[in-house]
């Protein structure tokens, strides 16, 4: 199989033939036709997660099934799926038990069994969740890891009707969270650096466009406030900002990798009992939802599709900002 490999951190990865895996007891081996590229795949690729190399990412992939492991019941050759980040618990700690395998330390995740930027790829079976009939590979990549986050912290947000939600950060992850928090009947709001996205943005169910600026909770304030702000920014200070602009009682969930810590204002924390709160992909039932929303229609990633070989290209591209709004890889095989 071919595949795209980092063999160093921060040097471009190298379209290298590796041996074609073979699945074992309750894994699945996919062949996979299209793979995302998330702005975690950049921390990846700059050696933020200590992984020995070489090694292969891609955490948003989706595939057929061409071959199951010993003991592997309900999936079978032909099923389309997609694998999100945590795919299997070690079954024996506190979080597994409880049933929250995603929050296990031990957890087994791309990073065990090589990712997605590849032709071919191994998979356990109980990280795989069947693609809704009808709904494209391309569609359906980014819903593995953006999708599935801002479903859940949609959901951790716990959104009343008729809330304000407003979502910090309008790439990959926030352009989604926008258009669930629309399809669900809330109004929403979109706080973007990028004037230019205004239109696009008010077309994907944006009820309000701010430009953000340096200081999104000035703008986000003199607009009203919100109840719920979704952050996907990477900017600690934008989201420390942002929090300032949270109604009494409101809740900021932070699904984004800052670039630093995060500081909040302890008076705006304290009075009217705001909070701030962290989410990651969560319940399994999140990534369902999510895909439903797509399928069905109401909800549509906006993608740049290119050749898996054209890896390091889309990487640059992510990093210089100017991808809109999800870039994904397909594979020819
Ligand atoms: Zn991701
Ligand atoms: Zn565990």
């Amino acid at each position: 199989m071919r595949a795209e490999v980092i063999a160093k951190y921060n040097e471009p990865w190298e379209l290298r033939q590796l041996p074609d895996p073979r699945p074992q007891a309750g894994q699945v081996l996919i062949r996979v036709r299209a793979s995302g590229m998330c702005g975690t795949d950049l921390h990846v690729h700059h050696g933020l997660f200590p992984l020995p190399t070489p090694l292969v990412a891609g955490h948003e992939p989706v595939g057929d099934i061409v071959e199951v492991g010993p003991g592997v019941t309900a999936l079978g050759v032909g099923d389309r799926v997609g694998v999100h980040w945590n795919q299997k618990g070690c079954g024996r700690c506190a979080a597994c038990l409880s049933g929250r395998e995603g929050a296990c330390p031990n957890a087994q995740s791309w990073m065990h069994l090589g990712g997605g930027n590849s032709e071919l790829m191994l998979a356990w079976a109980s990280g795989c969740t069947l693609i809704p009939d009808g709904l494209d590979y391309a569609a359906a990549a980014p819903i593995f890891c953006a999708g599935y986050t801002v479903m859940s912290g949609l959901r951790n947000a716990d959104p009343k009707p008729g809330e304000r939600v407003a979502i910090l950060g309008l790439g990959g992850l926030g352009h989604l969270a926008l258009q669930f928090s629309h399809a669900l009947g809330l109004p929403t709001v979109a706080l973007t650096g990028q004037a230019g996205k205004k239109e696009e943005l008010r077309k994907m169910g944006a009820d309000d466009v701010l430009v953000s600026g340096d200081d999104p909770g000035k703008v986000l304030s003199d607009a009203g406030g919100a109840d719920v702000i979704l952050s996907t920014t990477n900017s600690s200070k934008q989201v420390g900002s942002a929090f300032r602009a949270l109604r009494p009682g409101g809740r900021l969930v932070n699904m984004g990798v800052t670039e630093g810590p995060i500081t909040v204002d302890p008076m705006t924390l304290m009075m009217g009992q705001r909070q701030l709160r962290g989410s990651s992909q969560d319940e399994r039932s999140d990534l369902y939802d999510a895909l439903q929303l797509v399928a069905s229609g109401k909800v549509k990633p906006v993608l740049e599709t290119y050749p898996l070989e054209q890896a390091n290209a889309v990487r640059e591209r992510l990093a210089a900002g100017k991808v809109r709004y999800r870039a994904v890889l397909l594979h020819a095989r």
